[in-house]
């Protein structure tokens, strides 16, 4: 147990904040060994605030050096200040006045890669969500916005860009062969929202000429070497600002706007005003080291940021409680963008994929909590799956419920009246409320109620009437702190079709009763019903579909998701029975049924290929393991490699035929929809060939890792061969593919990831070996995702070792990176925090390694939430 217990704040306690700062002056002398801050605050007593005067409160974290402090030009002695708990009191300020501070910071040691940090020799910040404290003593909280202006010195030749948000208004040399930029943001902004950034780098520039004729220039900066990997990005920026101009009426607000590239940074990218920071590996693309996925990446992270400059910037969040506000919004929006620039079916299966396996698992664990949290203890703990991508579904069903007219209205109006503002999620809805003339208050219980809603219907046809009734009944399970929920509001999107698969009925039922009928009358027979449409809904869908319906639905149905979702249910029926046969002892059977469907799809040649490779890949055993009442992990990945084996022997002529139908070596490279459908399915058939283990089908491979002009298909072919039993053609193109890109960080992070997630013998002994190899670098997240996460999320049958060997080695990692970066610590261990799913031998295991973090002194607050909470 440590000695202080760091302590929980909630929601209910919010109070407005007592002090205003209107201006904030920042000035930054860059050197080696250390920072000077000199920051000059503007404050004001809060208007709105009454009562007798409070004393001052700035937020500074403790290991920051305070060098002077004054007020209106009086210096500060230690008697006239308090500095505990990471707070700077003083008592007696005036109504009005100056605060000026000067701050020594050590950006080269800083490791937890929040505040100002080094990465790769440039200076650059990360401040949300609660780093601009440890830059300068401020309130750090987004509902106090203010004027920045920003002055940056440094070294010329060492720096010669020098960055921060808004636009440059004056520069210079100074002293020593230093030279200094000063930039103003005209927008008032939180602090999460500063950024600066100083170094020696590449640029690639472009400009965007707004709807209303204003130029705007575009500039992406980058590490000289990776010059040549931005253009992608800058195209991307190019279709979001179109896109967002079209589609919400949201022009940008400032003459430039920049993104910079950084290799170490904990998160995705980072929102700062006019100066986006980004994790390389969500900007970099180029076709020979960058992967489909790794394109449509940087296109949806790209225009994620990009849209924040309005949902976040110019409208922003008044607590952190309310992260959703401007997270589930955004992610809205740029999966839209993406459904747009892309396919909407194919989009709308990868986002659903990640819901259903890894956020209805978060809503299943300990860490569970609403859309917007009542309580943390370290806000870094909650940028997650529930309040981006849950959040998100939110908003998609306000847009269901409303029609995109009204819901374009009412989000017209949340910007006009919030504009500048510091908001909540309820004026989000408020707005929508305004427009549409509806009470959504029942709808409000998506914010507020954790845990993953179940809907169960069930049916009953009149023939003498022709009446068709759906019977809905909703329910959702218990989570921490919330034994009981109340009935939600929600949108179930249907369609019913005649047994030839003709649509009769189509539309949305709106849903809020526990248990509600719908009836349908004028029917000739009897329906079958295709529910959740688009999965209009976060919830998990229950109804007692027969093989020959969901086979049904799978060929006609025209909505092209839930064809998807009926192959999909059909595959995790038999698959659950396999593991049942597994268990119980008994032979396992391909079942003849799932062959046939199979053929009749590969065999289709008008079927989009994207769309048949998402058919045809079965269910990940993730997704079962989530399904199941106690996760076997070695009966799901036995029967799953089963039934792969199995299929690529039944069907291995339609494999090599799919294969062949979709060879796109002849052609150039291009990253647009269609070309990635045709790789994915091309690799996924590829992919089934090798799973025969067959010969020829290992030179196939082979051939295509050495061929192929482009890293999506080089990268396929290494997986493949390196997670096969040919250990002597794996250590072979490992080693190969190592010696071709061993100069690009991005790319050895797939190799590190490909080794990890390997799943034949011996997995724990080659992740040790790779933690001391020279591309590994402990303090770079990258590195860390690419190893020990892959490892442990992706690796299900080594890393839940029946002897502990895995679970010991995640614990001894994050026991090691507690004391040097907290954020990426407490991300790590999710895998642990799912200890009770498990078998006893399991879970004890795990149990024993939480117990051993939670009895170690001085673990962060990031850490010891997480532990904590899962040993409830
Ligand atoms: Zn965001």
């Amino acid at each position: 147990m440590s000695a202080q217990q760091p302590q929980a704040i909630y929601l209910e306690d919010y109070r407005p904040p007592a002090w205003l700062v209107t201006h904030t002056e920042l000035n930054f002398e860059l050197e080696e060994e250390q920072t000077l801050v000199r920051a000059r605050l503007n404050i004001k007593a809060n208007p709105e605030v009454s009562g007798k005067p409070e004393p001052l409160q700035l937020h500074g974290d403790e290991g920051m050096e305070l060098l002077r402090l004054s007020i209106d030009n009086q210096v500060l002695e230690p008697q006239d200040y308090r500095r505990e708990a990471g707070m700077l009191t003083i008592n007696n300020v005036p109504d009005q006045f100056v605060l000026e501070c000067v701050t020594r910071l050590l950006p080269h040691e800083n490791t937890a890669l929040e505040g100002l940090y080094k990465s790769d020799g440039m200076f650059c910040t990360q401040c949300e969500a609660e780093g601009f404290r440890r830059i300068t003593f401020f309130p750090d909280r987004p509902d106090v916005m203010s004027i920045f202006r920003t002055t940056l010195t440094a070294d010329k030749s060492q720096y010669p860009v020098l960055l921060s948000n808004g636009n440059p208004v004056a520069s210079g040399d100074a002293e020593e062969g230093r030279h200094w930029v000063t930039w103003e943001d005209p927008w008032p902004k939180p602090a999460y929202l500063f950024a600066l950034v100083a170094g020696d780098l590449a640029l690639l520039e472009d400009s965007f000429t707004t709807c209303s004729g204003r130029e705007v220039a575009l500039r992406i900066y980058a590490e000289h070497k990776d010059l040549d990997k931005l253009e992608y990005a800058m195209t991307s920026l190019k279709n979001a600002m179109r896109w967002d101009e079209e589609v919400y009426g949201r022009e940008y607000d400032l003459d430039i706007f920049m993104i910079v590239a950084v290799d170490f940074f904990n998160m995705g990218a980072m929102e700062n005003k006019g100066l986006n920071i980004f994790n390389t590996s969500c900007v970099l693309a180029h076709p020979k080291t960058t992967t489909d996925g790794g394109f449509q990446r940087v296109e949806g992270v790209v225009a994620h940021e990009y849209f924040h400059n309005w949902s976040g910037n110019r409208v922003t969040c008044r607590d952190w409680f309310q992260l959703s506000l401007k997270e589930g919004f955004t992610v809205f929006r740029d999966a839209e963008f993406s459904a747009d620039m892309n396919s909407r079916t194919v989009k709308r299966i990868e986002d659903v994929s990640l819901l259903r396996t890894a956020q209805f698992a978060e809503d299943a664990g300990p860490m569970a909590h609403p859309v917007r949290p009542e309580s943390f203890i370290e806000i870094s703990n909650f940028y997650t799956l529930t309040v981006y991508e849950k959040g998100a579904e939110v908003v998609r069903m306000l847009h269901s419920l409303l029609g995109p007219e009204l819901f374009r209205k009412g989000s017209d109006l949340y910007f006009e009246r919030h504009d500048g503002q510091a908001v909540t999620t309820d004026d989000f809805v408020a707005a929508m409320e305004a427009v549409s003339g509806r009470d959504l208050s029942q709808f409000r219980r998506w914010y507020s109620q954790a845990g993953t809603p179940r809907l169960n219907v069930t049916d009953r046809w009149d023939a003498g009437a022709g009446e068709y009734r759906l019977t809905v009944k909703q329910s959702c399970p218990p989570s921490p702190g919330q034994e009981h929920k109340q009935p939600y509001h929600l949108p179930l999107a249907y369609g019913l079709l005649d047994e030839a698969g003709r649509e009769l009925r189509s539309g949305v039922l709106e849903v809020r009763e526990e248990e509600e009928t719908f009836v349908f009358s004028g029917l000739e027979s009897r329906p079958v019903p295709s529910l959740l449409r688009a999965f209009s809904a976060p919830v998990k869908l229950e109804y007692d579909y027969s093989y020959e319906q969901l086979l049904m639905l799978l060929r006609h149905d025209t909505d092209g998701f839930n064809r998807w979702d009926a192959g999909q249910r059909v595959c995790v029926r038999l698959m659950q029975n396999l593991i049942r046969d597994w268990q119980n002892e008994q032979t396992l059977q391909l079942p003849a049924t799932l062959v046939e469907a199979w053929k009749q799809l590969l065999q289709n040649e008008t079927l989009d290929p994207a769309m048949l490779a998402q058919c045809l890949r079965l269910p990940s055993e993730a997704l079962l393991a989530e399904l199941a009442d106690e996760v076997d992990v070695v009966a799901i990945h036995e029967v799953r490699e089963f039934l792969r084996t199995s299929l690529a022997q039944a069907l291995e002529q339609q494999w090599l035929a799919a294969y062949q139908r979709c060879d796109t070596r002849e052609e150039s490279y291009s990253p647009d929809a269609a070309s990635i459908g045709r790789r994915s399915l091309k690799n996924l058939a590829l992919g089934y060939l090798m799973a025969t283990g067959a010969e020829p089908w290992l030179e196939l491979a082979r051939q295509q890792f050495e061929q192929s002009d482009n890293m999506t298909d080089q990268q396929a072919a290494l997986a493949l061969v390196a997670h096969s039993r040919h250990r002597e053609s794996a250590a072979e193109l490992l080693q190969q593919f190592y010696l071709q890109w061993q100069h690009e960080s991005l790319v050895m992070n797939q190799w590190l990831a490909v080794q990890a997630s390997d799943p034949t013998e011996g997995a724990l002994e080659r992740v040790q070996a790779l933690s001391e190899h020279p591309v590994f670098d402990a303090r770079n997240p990258n590195k860390l995702r690419s190893l020990v996460g892959a490892f442990c999320g992706q690796n299900p049958m080594h890393f839940h070792s029946e002897d502990g060997s895995g679970y010991a080695w995640l614990a001894d990692w994050i026991l090691r990176l507690d004391k040097q970066n907290p954020q990426v610590a407490a991300r790590l261990l999710t895998p642990l925090t799912r200890w009770k799913r498990y078998d006893k031998v399991r879970s004890a295991l795990m149990q024993k390694h939480l117990q051993r973090m939670m009895d170690t002194d001085d673990l962060s607050a990031d850490v010891y939430e997480v532990v904590s909470k899962s040993l409830v």
